[in-house]
């Protein structure tokens, strides 16, 4: 018996005990290799000894010391590094703790931003479908994920959905890549001419949509587009790298291989890489230098914000990324791993799609691979997997909703950026077991 208020209240998950490289441990000693670094944050493993290290030496100098006081040596030193590396424009970040804290700070700095200019009549955002932005209200009235947002639908800022970039289900016979993404980023200029451009503040959009999706990319042209209609309507960019950005997709920055420059990025998840909790919402000299002269006063805060200990671990994580050649390592690593996948799964009979970019992999499951029909829901099958998967000894991240927040399946794959080819090949093969099992 315990007091701990579990995810899911009947559950009785085992204990992890101990992390090695890219496997976890439980108290049994049962090993699970780490495909999905839980949900996209173990991007170096489970006991990387620079990053405990750097937390230990951090903790022992200083823990904290709030930000309305102070700021931190780690903090700076972290900042920084990170925009020596942040797409062209961008200056300034502000530290939170983790992702969905960093959307809220985007939406919020945005509204404050045209405030600012004395624009206020720009109270809205334009999302997509299919997408998530976090669980708190603010970054959850955001995300286009029908079935987590229902309940609190009543409580959201007003946002309106247009469609993803999905290629799978998106294009249509005979239409290019490109000519589909022009189409499916002028449902912006269509939506914004709808609603008003001066009533909008922002498009908010993963560069590679995770966890609703399963690691989909965007086709070329699709974003600079985006951003050309963004500039027209004098509305903000806001790009989400919580899951898919920290090397996870073979460049620091996930926008910088679909050459956009976003004005407002947030980041997490593989910025701490498990090891401690922190976001981040990093926003362009323009933004910064409208509060800087006008109010001087972002009017947002947490206590947590900026942690040293926080900022020091996720120092020495960047630093592997960057000059440390982590995310060479993921873009190498994760061609081995699509070649694996396509190789193992591309004639498999109920996997319609294999997509994704370096160390950020998704297969979607269908019942028909001819019409992509999905697999009906109440069938459970991404449920299913995640069992069979786990009793294997396999970590790996199924969700539903592809379609429509109801149905479709997919498998998303993000291991750590330190897998080697022989536990390529295992993924692959446990995965296989459970989808042997699951769809018998
Ligand atoms: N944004 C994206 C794209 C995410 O995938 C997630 C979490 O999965 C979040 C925001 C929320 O991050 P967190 O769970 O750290 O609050």
């Amino acid at each position: 018996m315990t007091h701990v208020f579990p995810r899911h209240t009947r559950a009785r998950p085992p204990r992890a005990a101990r992390g090695d490289g890219a496997y976890i441990i439980d108290e049994t000693g049962k090993r699970y290799l780490d495909g999905s670094g839980g949900a996209a944050v173990s991007c170096l493993g489970h006991s990387d000894p620079d990053v405990t290290q750097a937390i230990k030496d951090q903790a022992d100098r200083i823990a904290f010391a709030h930000t309305g006081f102070f700021t931190s040596e780690p903090a700076e030193r972290l900042a920084d590094r990170l925009i020596a590396h942040a797409p062209q424009g961008i200056e300034r970040v502000y530290f939170v703790s983790g992702g969905s804290e960093a959307v809220e700070a985007a939406l919020k700095l945005a509204r404050q931003y045209f405030l600012e200019k004395g624009e206020p009549s720009r109270t809205r955002f334009i999302a997509r479908r299919q997408s998530y932005h976090g669980n708190t209200l603010g970054a959850l009235g955001t995300g286009g994920n029908m079935w987590r947002r229902e309940p609190f639908a009543p409580l959201m800022v007003e946002t309106s959905h247009i469609a993803p970039c999905y290629e799978y289900r998106g294009r249509e016979a005979g239409e290019t890549p490109e000519d589909y993404g022009l189409r499916v980023a002028d449902e912006l200029e269509a939506e914004l001419r709808r609603v008003g451009p001066e009533t909008v503040i922002g498009f908010v959009a993963e560069p590679v949509v995770g966890a609703t999706l399963g690691a989909v990319p965007s086709v070329p042209g699709y974003f600079r587009r985006i951003r050309e209609i963004c500039d027209r309507h004098g509305i903000l960019l806001i790009l989400d790298e919580v899951m898919c950005g920290m090397g996870r997709t073979g460049t620091l920055f996930a926008c910088e291989q679909d050459g956009v420059r976003p004005d407002i990025v947030t980041i997490a998840k593989g910025l701490g890489a498990g090891y401690q909790p922190i976001g981040a919402m990093l926003c362009s000299g323009e933004i910064y230098a409208a509060i800087e002269g006008g109010s001087g006063f972002f009017q947002h805060g947490h206590t947590y914000i900026g942690h040293p200990v926080a900022c020091a671990a996720a120092d020495v994580v960047v630093e592997k990324l960057t000059t440390g050649g982590m995310t060479a390592r993921a873009a190498r690593m994760g061609e081995v791993l699509g070649e694996a996948l396509t190789a193992r799964f591309g004639q498999h009979p109920h996997i319609g799609d294999i997509r994704g970019r370096g160390m950020f992999r998704g297969l979607e499951l269908v019942e028909d691979r001819e019409s992509k029909t999905p697999f009906d829901p109440s069938r459970g099958i991404n449920k299913r997997i995640k069992a069979a998967a786990f009793e294997a000894g396999l970590i790996c991240y199924p969700m539903g909703g592809t379609i429509d927040g109801r149905q479709g399946d997919h498998v998303l794959l993000a291991p750590p950026f330190i897998l080697t080819d022989d536990q390529v090949g295992e993924l692959v093969d446990k995965l296989a077991t459970a989808l042997d099992v699951a769809l018998a």
